[in-house]
């Protein structure tokens, strides 16, 4: 990775990734674009922004060539939840939107990177240590744009040799950028409310179990992934990735070990929980450690010690900065 693209840098995952890449491959080098212009001091001031819609290949062509581009990771997307409000624009985004990505990789000699999810699979899937290579029938636009994006990868893969990898996310949990209206977003939104108000309503019901990962692990994920040696590189593609499982119930007694007198109830959002329902608990990532070496390193405790702490200054700093005189 010489010279690389993030589109959908101003989401969750990309405000944080830009600023890894940028401070281990120059900043100069990490091109960061989005439909949104970035407000963030840390990512606008820290290196170039173009805007990009990936639905738009002219804007693509124009990036790609100013910048020279030789690796794409390519997150910009619409989420599960938002995607089931707006299926059509679902569709547009996160797969017409992939296949302009590709396009650009095959013509400009690419890498290019794609995260799939855990909402790839679907009821039919084995719902423990879900394998690498299994059924996937999912009944959600999201998942079904997700599936369409790992199989567009492969085939330009196998067509175009064009160099696609890509992981199944799990639910990302981190403190510097809200979520983008994912089913997960509770395991972000619980530590604000928790340390706020002492109490928070989930969404979910409390036994629903799910494949969750701290965001410091998923941004070495994809690096390490796109810096592994292709000849170990058996799947390329949707590699399943996980650093921990819980429901809602085991999340908020971690929080009470920090907050005591911290209470949860439930009302839950049938949309969202019928979304949770058709999704794994727990992927088996085996495939991801034997063929590039992938290791977790925050489980359920460090990561609630970590969030408990940065979100306890974010919301102090925040709290400063009103106080102050104008
Ligand atoms: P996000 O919703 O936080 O950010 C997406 C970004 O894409 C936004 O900044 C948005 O402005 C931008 N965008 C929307 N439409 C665009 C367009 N037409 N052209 C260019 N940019 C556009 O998403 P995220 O959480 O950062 O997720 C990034 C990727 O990772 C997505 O593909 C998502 O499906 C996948 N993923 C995320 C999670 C998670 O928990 N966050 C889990 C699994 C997979």
């Amino acid at each position: 990775m010489r010279k690389i693209l993030v589109t959908g840098a101003l989401g969750q995952i990309g405000s944080e990734l830009v600023v890894a890449l940028r401070h281990q491959y120059g900043a100069e080098n990490v091109i960061a674009t989005d439909i949104r212009m970035p407000t963030d001091v840390r990512l606008r001031d820290s290196g170039p922004f173009e805007f990009l819609d990936c639905v738009d290949p002219n804007h693509i062509t124009r990036v790609m060539q100013i910048h020279k581009i030789d690796t794409i990771i390519h997150l910009a997307s619409l989420l599960s939840a938002i995607a089931e409000t707006r299926p059509n624009q679902a569709w547009q985004i996160n797969v017409n939107g992939l296949y302009n990505m590709l396009e650009a990789a095959r013509q400009y000699k690419c890498a290019l990177f794609f995260p799939s999810s855990i909402g790839a699979f679907g009821r039919l899937t084995p719902k423990y240590k879900t394998p690498q290579d299994t059924i996937q029938r999912p009944d959600t636009m999201y998942g079904v744009t997700k599936v369409t994006g790992e199989l567009l990868c492969d085939y330009y893969f196998k067509r175009f040799a064009v160099d696609t990898r890509g992981l199944r996310f799990p639910g990302l949990i981190s403190y510097q950028t809200e979520p983008g209206g994912g089913t997960t977003d509770y395991a972000v939104q619980i530590f604000y409310d928790a340390i706020k108000h002492r109490r928070y309503t989930c969404y979910l019901r409390r036994d629903t179990s799910l494949d969750m990962m701290y965001m410091p692990d998923a941004l070495r994920a994809v690096i390490q992934l796109m810096e592994a040696d292709p000849a170990r590189l058996e799947h390329r593609n949707a590699f399943n990735l996980t650093a921990m499982t819980f429901t809602p119930d085991d999340l908020a007694h971690a929080i009470q070990r920090h907050i005591p007198d911290f209470e949860i109830d439930y009302g839950v959002d049938p949309v969202r929980q019928d979304i949770a329902d058709s999704w794994p608990d727990l992927l088996d990532d085996s495939a991801a450690r034997e063929e590039w070496g992938w290791r977790p390193q925050y489980d359920l405790p460090r990561m609630t010690d970590e969030m408990i702490l940065r979100v306890s200054e974010k919301l102090k700093e925040r709290t400063e900065t009103s106080d102050m005189p104008r």
